[in-house]
C-alpha cells in the first residue's frame, strides 16, 4: 500500500510540478495528449461501456493504469481496496488513486464508481539519473543502476567481503531476472543461533527509494565490519538477509539500462503485494495464482526463521504496522508502536521538518489507513511468525537520483535500529533435559498471545526469538511428545536481550539418572500410593515435585522444603491405577527424576 493521508501534499493530480527530463518527455506528452483527448469524453454521463472501450484499448497499450476514483468514506475506500491497487487516499476519504489491470479493471468497472485516468506514476518521474557497467561507481549513491549495474553490485559485495557476506538468488522471475538475496553475518555460509533479520524493498516496481539505500546500507555494514563496535556486533550476533529489489521485471519495465519505465506490477501486471495468502481471506485473496516472486519469498520464508522485517514502499512517509486486513490489534501492538515510533523519531532528528510525518507522526496501524488483503506484512506476521512492517520511505515514489544522498542521511540511523531490535526480547534454546537434544518448540504466552502471534523454537539449534515490549511474562514452552513447562515473570526490558534456556523432560523418560548431590529414594517402591521420598540436601533449598501418570499427565504438583541432611517427605496418593509413573522434582532449575511402580 502507499500513501494516503490528510499530511500527504495536497493534489493528488498534481503531485510534483516538476518537468520529466529527456526519454520520458515523448511518453509524458503522449499520456497528457490522451488525457485531454478523453478527459471530456471520459467525464460524460451515460457512456460507461464506451468509456470501458477505451479503458480497454488503452490496458491493452500500456497493462497497468493509474486511475483516480470518486469514494464516500472509509468503507468504501476498504471495498474498493479488495478489488483495484489502491495507492493513495486522501484524508478526508472522498478521493483515491489506484493502480488497475486488465482483469482489476473488469471486476471494478460494474460497480458504477466514477474515475479518471491519471498518467502512470512513472511518466512524472524527474531526473532519473542511470549508473551502468561502463562508469566508475559514484561515491554519493546519487544515482538508480541499470539492472546489469546491480547484479554486478551484488556480486561484487560477496566476492570482496566473502567472509561476511554471500549472494544468490531465491528465484528467477517471469523474464528471467534473479530474485537476489544477500546474507551478511559472521560465520555466512552457517546457520547460526542467531535471530534473523530481513530487509526487502521495492515490490512495487516503481517504488524506488530504498532499492538504492539498500544497497548503500549493505556497503555501510560490509565496509565497517571489524571497526565500528556497533555494526561488527549486529553482523556477529544476527544473520541479516537484505533483499534491495523485489520486483526486477517491474522496475525495469523499459528494459535493463533504465528504471524510468518502471511499473508497480510485476510483467504480469499483478500487483505482488496483494498476491499472497492472509490471514483473513484466504490463499489466493487477489483471485490470481501466486506469482513466480511470490512464490520465491514463500519458500524463502521456508527455509529461513526470519523473526523481524521490513518491507520498503514509496509513495507516502510513514511506518505502517500489522495488520492491514483487519481491524484487530496484534498481540504486539504496544511493542510495534515503540519500534515503529523510534524510527520515525530518529528520521525526525535527522531530517528536514515536515519528512516522514503522515498519519500519528510517522507511524500507522495498516487497517487504520485502509485495509488491504494479501499483503507480504501480514503474510509474514501471521503465517512465518515474522514480525513485518511495510516502511513508506518517500512520497515521491522515485525522487531525482540526486535526492538519494539526502534520504540515506535521514534513514539510515532508523535502519541500524530497527534492525537491532531482532537481538532484544526473549532469546534462547529449547532441548530435552535429558539429552541435551535441541527441540523445536512452541512458546506461546497465555493471555497475550492471539492471532498467530507466538514464537517457535527451530532446528538445528532449538534456538528460538520472542520480540516483546518490556514487562514481565509468564511463557509457556510445549513440544510433542514432552512435558510443558511454564517459565512465570520472565522480566523483558527495552532495547535489552533477556536470555532463557529451557529443557524440556520427554514423556517416556524413565530416569535412573543419577541426582548429583541429592539422592532420592521412593519408599516402599512399588507401593499403591502411600510413600515417602527419602531426598538428602547439603543445603536449604525449595522446589517442586511432579507426579506424571503413565499415559504422560501431570497429576501432582507439590512444594518440597529441603533442609540440609535426610528429609522423609510423606505422600499418600490415592486411587491410582496400576502403572510405571515419573516422580520429578525440579530444585535450582535441575530436574531429577525417578521411576515409581505403582500395584
Ligand atoms: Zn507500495
Amino acid at each position: 500500500m502507499c500513501c494516503n493521508t490528510s499530511n500527504c501534499s495536497p493534489g493528488i493530480l498534481h503531485r510534483k510540478n516538476e518537468y520529466p527530463i529527456t526519454f520520458n518527455l515523448i511518453n509524458y506528452m503522449k499520456t497528457i495528449f490522451t488525457i485531454w483527448l478523453l478527459a471530456g469524453y471520459l467525464l460524460s454521463p451515460g457512456l460507461f461501456a464506451q468509456k470501458g472501450d477505451i479503458m480497454d484499448a488503452l490496458l491493452t497499450a500500456k497493462g497497468e493504469l493509474y486511475i483516480q476514483v470518486k469514494v464516500h468514506g472509509k468503507a468504501d475506500v476498504d471495498a474498493i481496496s479488495r478489488i483495484i491497487s489502491l495507492d493513495h487516499v486522501n484524508g478526508d476519504y472522498t478521493l483515491a488513486t489506484a493502480y488497475i489491470n486488465r482483469q482489476t479493471f473488469d471486476q471494478f468497472r460494474f460497480l458504477g464508481y466514477s474515475y479518471e485516468l491519471l498518467p502512470n506514476p512513472y511518466e512524472t518521474f524527474t531526473g532519473i539519473e542511470m549508473w551502468d557497467l561502463s562508469e566508475k561507481v559514484p561515491a554519493d549513491w546519487d544515482y538508480y543502476p541499470t539492472y546489469e549495474g546491480y547484479v554486478s553490485m551484488m556480486n561484487g559485495f560477496a566476492a570482496q567481503h566473502s567472509d561476511i557476506c554471500k549472494v544468490y538468488s531465491i528465484g528467477a522471475t517471469n523474464q528471467s531476472r534473479e530474485l537476489l538475496m544477500l546474507k551478511i553475518s559472521d560465520n555466512v555460509n552457517d546457520d547460526e543461533a542467531e535471530p534473523e533479520f530481513l530487509y526487502t524493498s521495492s515490490m512495487h516496481g516503481d517504488e524506488l527509494t530504498a532499492y538504492v539505500l539498500m544497497l548503500r546500507l549493505t556497503d555501510y555494514l560490509l565496509t565497517r565490519y571489524g571497526t565500528d563496535p556497533r555494526i561488527t556486533n549486529m553482523v556477529d550476533n544476527m544473520e541479516i538477509f537484505i533483499n534491495p529489489l523485489a520486483n526486477p521485471d517491474g522496475t525495469y519495465k523499459g528494459g535493463n539500462s533504465t528504471v524510468a519505465s518502471a511499473i508497480r506490477g510485476n510483467a504480469m501486471y499483478i500487483d505482488l503485494n496483494r498476491n499472497y495468502p492472509d490471514p483473513e481471506d484466504g490463499p489466493h485473496p487477489d483471485g490470481n495464482p501466486w506469482q513466480v516472486e511470490t512464490v520465491a519469498f514463500m519458500d524463502f520464508a521456508e527455509e529461513n526463521h526470519v523473526v523481524m522485517a521490513a518491507n520498503f514502499h514509496g509513495g507516502a512517509e510513514v511506518v505502517n504496522y500489522p495488520w492491514d486486513t483487519w481491524a484487530k490489534l496484534h498481540a504486539d501492538d504496544s511493542w510495534w508502536i515503540y519500534v515503529s515510533r523510534e524510527y520515525a523519531d530518529t528520521v525526525h532528528i535527522n531530517a528536514v521538518p515536515g519528512y516522514f510525518t503522515d498519519f500519528q507522526n510517522g507511524i500507522t496501524n495498516g487497517y487504520q489507513w485502509y485495509s488491504i488483503s494479501g499483503g507480504r506484512q501480514d503474510y509474514s506476521t501471521y503465517f512465518t511468525q515474522s514480525r513485518e512492517s511495510t516502511i513508506e520511505i518517500t512520497e515521491n515514489k522515485t525522487p531525482p537520483a540526486y535526492l538519494l544522498p539526502s534520504y540515506w542521511d535521514y534513514n539510515h540511523r532508523s535502519f541500524l535500529n530497527y534492525m537491532e531490535q531482532a537481538m532484544f526480547g526473549l532469546h534462547g534454546l529449547v532441548t530435552d533435559s535429558i539429552t541435551g537434544e535441541p527441540l523445536p518448540s512452541r512458546i506461546f504466552i497465555f493471555g497475550h498471545d492471539t492471532d498467530s502471534s507466538e514464537a517457535y523454537s527451530h532446528l538445528p539449534h532449538g534456538y528460538y526469538t520472542r520480540l516483546l515490549n518490556e514487562g514481565s511474562y509468564n511463557v509457556t514452552f510445549s513440544c510433542p511428545g514432552y512435558h510443558s513447562r511454564v517459565i512465570s515473570g520472565v522480566q523483558i526490558q527495552k532495547r535489552q536481550k533477556t536470555e532463557l534456556n529451557v529443557k524440556l523432560l520427554s514423556l517416556t523418560a524413565i530416569g535412573n539418572e543419577d541426582i548429583c548431590e541429592h539422592t532420592f529414594r521412593i519408599i516402599p517402591n512399588p507401593n499403591d500410593g502411600d510413600f515417602v521420598l527419602n531426598i538428602s540436601s547439603k543445603t536449604n533449598q525449595t522446589g517442586l515435585l511432579e507426579v506424571i501418570s503413565p499415559i504422560g499427565k501431570t497429576i501432582l504438583i507439590h512444594p518440597v522444603e529441603l533442609k540440609p541432611g535426610a528429609n522423609d517427605l510423606a505422600f499418600h496418593l490415592k486411587g491410582l491405577q496400576n502403572g510405571i509413573y515419573l516422580l520429578r522434582i525440579s530444585l535450582e532449575g535441575k530436574y531429577f527424576t525417578k521411576k515409581m511402580w505403582v500395584k
